[in-house]
């Protein structure tokens, strides 16, 4: 946009928050990387690399420099467990941290990326010890929630 006066100016609009995640391996005997934005672009990163070089490798982490812990909330996809099973675990990734093929929630329950339906919050029935490690992060005072330092 431009002003009377002829200066250019921008105009805020949506942004898309910079890319948390960071995918990193060898293809074709190059070394790759990529941020991509949740675990899903990650798996369909390195599935990709797959296709293109069947000894290709990859990794994933939240991205060293990203400045806190994500959480992320998943469960097992429908079809691999009894409902009773689908219990949604709540998974904390520091950044810089090497991840695999499986995650590790709270609670110690592991799940394959590529078997986990990831979910926003407030969806499906959540796991008791997920919530109250969960808990132990915040401090409550008379000003409300605060995370724990
Ligand atoms: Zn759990």
């Amino acid at each position: 946009m431009t002003t009377a006066a002829g200066q250019s100016i921008e105009l805020p609009g949506p942004r898309r928050s910079p890319a948390p995640f960071l995918v990193s391996g060898t293809v074709c005997g190059r070394s790759v990387a990529k941020a991509v934005h949740s675990p899903a672009d990650v798996l369909e990163e390195i599935l990709h690399w797959c296709d293109r070089d069947p000894n290709a490798t990859g990794n994933w982490q939240v991205s060293s420099d990203y400045s806190e812990p994500i959480t992320l909330i998943a469960r097992l996809k429908a079809g691999l467990a009894r409902e009773t099973r689908r219990i949604v675990h709540l998974f904390r990734l520091l950044p810089g941290v090497p991840l695999g093929h499986t995650l590790t929630a709270r609670c110690g329950e592991a799940l394959p990326i590529a078997d986990t339906e990831w979910l926003a919050v407030g969806t499906g029935m959540p796991c008791e010890s997920c919530l109250g490690l969960a808990a132990r992060d915040y401090v409550v005072s008379r000003a409300g929630y605060a995370r724990r330092p």
